[in-house]
């Protein structure tokens, strides 16, 4: 739903930046071994912005037409006090000014959390888990308890949270227990979404050895289940089909497969005030700067209004074995998947 009172700001390619993601911090309790090294150099505490500052941004953001923000990260509920900012901006929820706060979380504090953040306005989350096997759960995550993240989707379901979980697809790890956790989902009354690996920041292991194209995974789905193609939207770039069997809907994001810039309708702001108009180039714009040099917020607006006129077309992200490099330098953790 588009505000009249506060109209979308438009990109130079006609699209609508309605949707904010916002990586509270770049830390996090798990390693998962596709997102990040093992031994990370994080950003200092003293660099990061304030959650009153993370407020301030979100509330000119709303002003200007954003209508959806996802918290992620690094881990979002790992933020000291974050629950004050999730209040904070599930107000403008409350007030009309938004239609959804939602987050993306690995789980591992949910049954803390839960039921506070139903009360804050948030009615839907995505949880990642990658295998429902807690040897292999910890592997992936390099020391991630199962268990605990479980425990926590029971928590959010009984808390009234809506969730959908999102796995990466990784060779030779998960591909062929997707089916399995699909019926899992979907018996659970949870959506699932599966997304292919992004070269971004440097880790342990290359990159191909794990990069299974989901045109691959959905082919060998169709072998065991009826695919529907339907139009369901949930404002981000998941494709989603039904699933005949289990009556579930299935979403693919595919950054790599089949580019989806073509509707892009977001940008990412990092913990620190840097915000990113597409998650796979290195272009970005300094919003700490504005934001601390006045006290009203006319330098941050014209700050944005500038960015957005540099929301390029697309990313250019490629994974193949002569390309070693990662497309952009950073962590998805620090620009927030
Ligand atoms: N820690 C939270 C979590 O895991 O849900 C939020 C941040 S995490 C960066 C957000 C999502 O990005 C997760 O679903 C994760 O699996 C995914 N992700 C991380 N690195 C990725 C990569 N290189 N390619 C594709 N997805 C990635
Ligand atoms: Fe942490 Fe999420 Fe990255 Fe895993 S994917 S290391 S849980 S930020």
């Amino acid at each position: 739903m588009q505000d009249t009172l506060n109209p979308a700001m438009m990109d130079p390619f006609g699209r609508a930046v309605t949707y904010l993601r916002v990586s509270v911090t770049d830390r996090c309790d798990f390693r998962c071994t596709y997102c990040m090294a093992e031994n990370m150099t994080f950003l200092p505490k003293k660099d990061l912005l304030t959650l009153e500052e993370l407020e301030r941004l979100c509330a000119v953001f709303v002003d200007k037409g954003v209508r959806k923000i996802r918290l992620t990260g690094g881990e979002p509920l790992v933020r000291k006090n974050i629950m004050h900012l999730v209040r904070q901006v599930g107000r403008h929820v409350e007030a009309g000014r938004m239609d959804e706060l939602t987050l993306t979380t690995n789980g591992s504090q949910l049954a803390r959390f839960a039921s506070e953040l139903y009360d804050c306005g948030v009615r839907r989350i995505n949880v990642s888990i990658d295998t429902l096997d807690p040897d292999k759960f910890r592997k992936i995550t390099r020391w991630g308890e199962l268990d605990k993240v479980l425990e926590g989707v029971r928590a959010a379901q009984a808390a009234g949270l809506k969730i959908k979980i999102n796995a990466v697809a990784l060779k030779d790890f998960n591909d062929t227990e997707i089916p399995d956790m699909l019926k899992w989902a979907h018996g659970e009354g949870m959506d699932m979404t599966v997304i292919e690996t992004m070269p971004m920041g440097e880790i342990d292991e290359d990159r191909t050895d794990r990069y299974l194209p989901l045109s691959q995974l959905r082919a060998d789905l169709e072998r065991r289940f009826t695919l529907e193609d339907i139009p369901f939207k949930t404002g981000g770039p998941a494709r989603y089909v039904k699933i005949r069997e289990t009556g579930g809907r299935l979403g693919f994001i595919t950054p790599m497969t089949h580019n989806f810039c073509e509707s892009c309708n977001r940008v990412r702001l990092t913990c620190t005030g840097t915000l990113y108009m597409c998650l796979g180039q290195d272009d970005a714009a300094d919003l700490r700067g504005p934001l601390r040099a006045s006290e009203g917020n006319d330098l941050l607006s014209a700050a944005i209004d500038e960015a957005i006129t540099r929301k390029p077309k697309g990313h250019d992200f490629i994974i193949d074995r002569t390309t070693r490099q990662p497309a952009v330098a950073r962590h998805m953790s620090v620009t927030g998947g």
